[in-house]
């Protein structure tokens, strides 16, 4: 008995690094029709980030995913030079959700020699991740619109994992009349809850356990405004010490704001988002979770 043939694997998409290809491979797109979709990444793909691709792909005739590890985003200190680049398996991956064409550009041709404008974030950007990484908001709304100069896609898509960067991408499309639609799409998890990241991989199999904690302390906070909890600060405290109990300690931030200003809000009357940040060993994490207003209670 013959074996049926195993189906051939998709095929890569068209990996180019420069702009010029970039504009030719979209004005071609384009010509024949389609809505060119973009997905921003730094690469070292997991399924938050085709989750991504997958809802270009769904709506857009033509979708790029970008892989640039950005450097005007990453402070000094921070883990530029050690961030993951596994350009030929995030190829795979883009193939396996039929991804058109993938923009890795060089660090030399995104910030050439005397390239020195850089986009001042709007307000939403100056709390929170804000704060604590001073200049990050900075260069991604510089690389973003870069990004969106040189795709000219219609639509672009977002992962609210990244909440407040998705608050600062869409205020300045807004105010600087970017002519792209922003999408932002649910965050990704783990079976267990924690929130996909490319800094995951650093985590060690005990800090990997200890992780979990942030998504169960969100959840936690969740059941408490459902039970009619309404202080803020209650939300945060028993944040807190879930994380405590899993020994996280270095917390940069636990805060209950409105969705769209990001301000504090100290009492629930409505939809709120909680924001975290914390360091399970030498790796920062983020999360974020919509707690629904009780309308009527
Ligand atoms: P990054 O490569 O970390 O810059 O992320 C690229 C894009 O993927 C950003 O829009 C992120 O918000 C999004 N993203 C990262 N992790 C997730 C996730 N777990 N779920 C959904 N989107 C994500």
């Amino acid at each position: 008995m013959s074996e049926a043939p195993s189906p051939s694997p998709p095929p890569t998409p068209r990996l180019v690094t420069t702009a010029a290809e970039l504009r030719a491979a979209v004005r071609a797109a384009r010509a024949a029709g389609c809505a060119v979709g973009l997905v921003p990444t730094m690469g070292a793909l997991h399924e938050g980030h085709l989750s991504l691709a997958r809802a270009s792909r769904s709506e857009c005739g033509f979708t790029v995913a970008t892989i640039f590890v950005n450097p005007t985003q990453f402070a000094p200190h921070e883990d530029f030079e050690k961030y993951p680049r596994t350009l030929q398996t995030d190829l795979e991956s883009l193939a396996s959700c039929r991804a058109d064409l993938v923009f890795a550009p060089r660090r030399e041709d995104m910030y050439p020699a005397g390239c020195s404008t850089l986009v001042e974030p709007p307000q939403v950007a100056r709390r929170w991740e804000g704060e604590c990484r001073p200049g990050h908001f900075r260069g991604v709304a510089t690389v973003v619109l870069k990004l969106f100069n040189l795709a000219q896609a219609d639509v672009a898509f977002f992962g609210q994992k990244d909440y407040q960067q998705a608050a600062v991408i869409r205020r300045m499309v807004q105010d600087l009349d970017v002519p792209t639609e922003i999408r932002v799409c649910p965050t990704v998890r783990e079976p267990d809850g924690l929130a996909m990241s490319s800094r995951n991989r650093y985590l060690n199999a005990v800090e990997r356990q200890q992780a979990v904690a942030i998504s169960r302390a969100l959840r936690w906070a969740e059941q408490m405004a459902a039970d009619g909890e309404r202080q803020a600060v209650k939300l945060v405290d028993s944040i807190h010490r879930v994380l405590a109990q899993a020994q996280i300690h270095r917390i940069d931030y636990v805060a209950v704001v409105d969705p769209e200003t990001l301000e504090p809000i100290p009492e629930l009357t409505g939809p709120v988002m909680v924001l975290i940040a914390v360091w399970v060993g030498g790796t920062r994490l983020i999360d974020n979770w919509r707690i629904e207003g009780m309308a009527g209670r």
